[in-house]
């Protein structure tokens, strides 16, 4: 009999990003046990060497092998997502894995050494100042009256700090049911800016940077083990050809996870950091929450940590989600990269 074949859930993407290897693994003597596959989707991970060589495979919606550029990670995973967005969907798109992995760099970007070259023509920019240019560039070019407003929070400790804030207790965040709007939320205290044109969008990444200092010595916070979530709320009003008004309201959230570290191979906290009290308590809801969604579950625990709560409008439903799993290709870093390929696999 065939094996029933899982109705894919099209709303949800999944793809590895590999970075290249860096100088301390190289030094550390590691080699490298990622190939990646582009055409065919496939990332081969070399789980033995020597004589009996044992290899893995993986098929994902896309896969970036180390030599891929933002701009393309940029193309495949967020132009069609911005574009949903601007017809007045909400979206979601993460940087899941291991802390070093690449999540910032392709989330933020970095830049450029050059000073004479914009952030907006600099290739090491990553999604969220991509996703603002697209954004404006395709308001700007229509004839609409819109708002963009952004707001970029930490959440640590399931406790959210406001990055662009100008109070720096991060008490003052709380997330309240809009009993307005069925399943969406106020976050009470959280500051949103409102974005004129692309020009503002540096200052304001540069804003929840210095901020982002801040925060780790408020709450005492280990970077890697804070997500920042970073969102985009637009309003369009269009006249359509009969003379009607149309209001449109899209959200997009990209959110830069915490390692994936402490998440073992089957989905749970690995036992060394339960020990710890090392729980990530939105990291792993978010999985429970990924897996509710795939297996088209009548219940999603969305109520079970801040992170789900928070995006609650924004996952499921007729909303586009992205996920983008960083990996090294370092033989030191096998066991979490393959717990990464794992976690990743299940959200396929
Ligand atoms: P994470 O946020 O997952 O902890 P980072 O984004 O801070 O990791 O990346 C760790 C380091 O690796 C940084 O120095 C970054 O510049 C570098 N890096 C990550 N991904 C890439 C890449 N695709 N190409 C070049 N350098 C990268
Ligand atoms: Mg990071």
């Amino acid at each position: 009999m065939p094996k029933p074949v899982k109705e894919k859930n099209q709303n949800i993407q999944v793809a590895v990003r590999c970075r290249p290897i860096n100088s301390t693994e190289k030094r550390q003597g590691s080699c490298s046990v990622v190939s990646c596959d582009a055409d065919k989707r496939e990332v081969f991970i070399k789980e033995k060497q020597g004589i009996y060589p044992h290899c893995k495979t993986f098929t994902f919606d896309h896969v970036f092998p180390p030599t891929s550029k933002q701009m393309d990670i940029y193309n495949a995973m967020v132009t069609p997502v911005v574009e949903e967005v601007l017809m007045g969907y909400n979206c979601t798109i993460f940087a899941y894995g291991q802390t070093g992995t690449g999540k910032t760099f392709t989330m933020e970007g970095e830049r450029t050494d050059d000073p004479s070259i914009s952030w907006e023509d600099d290739p090491l920019s990553g999604l969220i100042p991509r996703s603002m240019h697209q954004i404006f560039e395709q308001l700007q070019s229509q004839e609409v009256e819109f708002s963009v407003r952004v707001s970029f929070l930490e959440l640590y400790n399931e406790e959210l700090f406001d990055l662009l804030g100008s109070t720096d207790d991060p008490l003052r965040l709380r997330i309240y049911e809009d009993a307005t709007k069925k399943g969406s939320l106020i976050i009470s205290g959280l500051e949103e800016v409102v974005v004129r044109g692309k020009e503002e969008v540096y200052n304001i990444m540069e804003r929840g940077a210095s901020r982002r200092q801040t925060a780790a010595t408020l709450m005492n916070a280990q970077s890697s083990r804070s997500h920042s979530v970073f969102s985009v709320t637009i309003h369009i009003k269009e006249n359509t050809v009969d003379g009607e008004e149309l209001l449109k309201c899209g959200k997009l959230h990209l959110v830069d996870l915490a390692g994936s570290e402490n998440i073992g191979r089957s989905g749970a906290v690995d036992k060394r950091a339960r020990e710890a009290g090392n729980i990530n308590q939105s990291l792993l809801t978010l999985g429970r929450v990924i897996t509710a969604l795939v297996e088209h579950r009548p219940h999603v625990p969305y109520r079970e940590s801040k992170l789900t709560r928070l995006l609650q409008d924004s996952l499921g439903g007729r909303t586009k989600t992205s996920i983008i799993a960083t990996i090294s290709p370092a033989s030191v870093n096998l066991e979490e990269t393959l717990s990464t390929l794992d976690y990743a696999f299940r959200a396929k």
